[in-house]
């Protein structure tokens, strides 16, 4: 499955490689759905609100048509902020097929984070769902500067256009569509990347077109066409913010003629029904849902009778909770893991046929690896732990307006170094043991360590601190600060300190621990792993 040239040990995929085409990605969705027109393409797990195929191809039209007639030209930059809903996918297609670039905002930020980011990616308009109104208002006083403000569905705001008015308005035409080479900006998702504050990741219209059909060869992607009578569905609770969502759940689920049934908040009352009622053969989770329906005593043979096929990522997935759930199912389920991150997109999947958890999988189409010792910089073989470089055709062109971390991530020889440390086996198949980047996961969502660390320098009392994700049952992992002050305060102070500065999932969940010192090395910088051997013997 590799191969091994001189000085470098290089896996390859062992599926053939494959071609997409260039130019404007959203034609390889739009161009084929229209023979679905009658079935439902996008629904609201909690309203029902929703679009067929034939309404989304308008409503994406239409909307591409009002971004043009509003001014908004190639390259400009359209931030959503919105939980997951029926629009979400046909505002992406649409606001994609005028040239516009989507920056996608998580809908749990505050006030304060969603103004970092509309300046950090030069937004030139704004998209929200009016249950936001309170932190967009705060965001957009911070901002001080004009901006194109659309609502999706009545809000208070003045002078403010509704989407959903836009996607129903049969005046409104896409007559001129824009030229694009491909190499375009599509998307502008946020990671923090190895290390430092949340950065936007541009990624061009050909990584995204790659990437869908490197990942839609039977060999990976397992699910089933609708026909002219029949379609699944696809539950969409990972947000549509973040690639797997918007990508790897709704786009690839409207390829296939899918169902995608939007879930715009977790709710352990309604996840299981939602599941039965849209009767779903295939569920994408990350490990804490799958802990979540393990434990739920509404997870039966009966309620998940259509269950066969779970795809899951973002963070090493248990073979044992694995075994368990199909245990407590008495049947086979396709455990099917991935591995994808931001800068990358998808990359790894286990092939369909392998019935084995606790691989990442093989690489997919196209996708070559390495395994690099993080001392000596040398290739590593077969079963040799060390840091995985990724190259692809998905791979992101940058960090937007960021050369230095650019440079710091993808080497002169194009190599995205991905910060995770893991080996391969002699099928090609990989595994992820461990992290060297500081990132933290919670629930599968992103916390850097460093945004927390500094906002918490500006706490008063507070002298240095370190945080660092600690292992948690029900998060996956959950962020911890290693504070040092200099007078006494209580845990509560700290809390109260962050408590309207950061999203929820970004909370000091694992507990704030006063220190005398910080771990660092002679130049002051903090020594991570220091910290994390710190976690480990307060928790012996
Ligand atoms: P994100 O950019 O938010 O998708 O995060 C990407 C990171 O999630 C990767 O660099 C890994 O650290 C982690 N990750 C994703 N998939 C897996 C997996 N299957 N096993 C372990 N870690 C994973």
């Amino acid at each position: 499955l590799y191969t091994t040239s001189a000085d470098h040990n290089i896996v390859t995929s062992p599926l053939p490689d494959v071609d997409w085409p260039s130019g404007n990605f959203t034609s390889l969705i739009l161009n084929k759905v229209t023979k679905w027109g009658h079935h439902t393409a996008t629904e609201c797990s909690v309203t029902g609100r929703k679009y067929t195929y034939s309404q989304l191809v308008d409503g994406a039209s239409r909307w591409a048509g009002m971004l043009t007639k509003m001014g908004m030209k190639k390259g400009d930059v359209l931030a959503v902020v919105m939980p997951n809903c029926p629009e979400y996918p046909i505002v992406v297609l649409g606001t994609l097929m005028a040239g516009v670039v989507v920056s996608t905002v998580s809908s749990n930020y505050t006030a304060g984070e969603i103004h970092r980011q509309l300046l950090n990616c030069d937004a030139k308009m704004l998209i929200y769902d009016p249950v936001l109104e309170t932190s967009v208002d705060g965001a957009l006083a911070l901002l001080q500067r004009p901006l194109l403000v659309v609502t999706n569905g009545p809000s208070a705001r003045s002078g403010a256009l509704n989407l959903r008015h836009v996607f129903e308005d049969t005046n409104i035409a896409f007559n001129d569509p824009v030229e694009l080479s491909g190499e375009e900006l599509a998307m502008m998702p946020y990671s923090s990347g190895t290390t430092g504050p949340p950065k936007g990741v541009a990624i061009s219209h050909n990584a995204f077109a790659s990437n869908i059909v490197m990942y839609s060869v039977p060999a990976s992607l397992p699910v089933k066409e609708a026909t002219a009578t029949s379609q699944g569905a696809f539950m969409c609770l990972l947000p549509c913010y973040h690639i797997t969502g918007i990508l790897l759940i709704s786009l690839i689920g409207l390829t296939k003629g899918i169902k995608v049934v939007t879930v715009p908040k977790f709710d352990p009352n309604t996840f299981v029904s939602t599941i039965s009622s849209h009767k779903m053969s295939t569920l994408h989770l990350v490990p804490p849902l799958l802990n979540f329906l393990l434990h739920s005593p509404s997870v039966t043979a009966e309620s998940m009778a259509h269950l066969e096929h779970i795809v899951i990522g973002a963070a090493p997935v248990s073979p044992s909770a694995a075994q368990r759930f199909k245990d407590k199912l008495k049947k086979p389920i396709f455990f099917q893991e991935g591995f994808g991150m931001t800068e990358a997109l998808l990359t790894h999947m286990v092939p369909v046929g392998v019935d084995e958890v606790g691989t990442s999988g093989a690489l997919l189409p196209n996708v070559k690896a390495r395994v690099v010792d993080t001392v000596t910089g040398k290739d590593l073989k077969a079963h040799e732990d060390g840091e995985m470089w990724l190259k692809t055709p998905s791979i992101m062109q940058g960090y937007f307006k960021n050369p230095t971390a650019t440079a710091e991530t993808i080497d002169a020889d194009g190599w995205l170094h991905t910060g995770d440390i893991g080996h391969y086996d002699e099928r090609g198949f990989f595994k992820i043991v461990d992290r060297t980047k500081e990132l933290i996961k919670v629930k599968g969502l992103q916390v850097s360590p460093s945004e927390l660390e500094d906002l918490l320098r500006q706490c008063p009392a507070v002298v240095d601190v370190g945080v660092v994700g600690v292992p948690d049952d029900r998060l996956g992992e959950a962020p911890r600060a290693y504070v040092v002050t200099s007078k006494m305060v209580s845990e509560e102070f700290i809390h109260g300190f962050l408590e309207d500065k950061v999203a929820p999932y970004k909370k000091l969940a694992g507990g704030v621990h006063f220190v005398k010192e910080l771990p660092k090395n002679a130049t002051g910088k903090l020594l991570r792993r220091e910290l994390k051997k710190m976690v480990s013997e307060d928790s012996a």
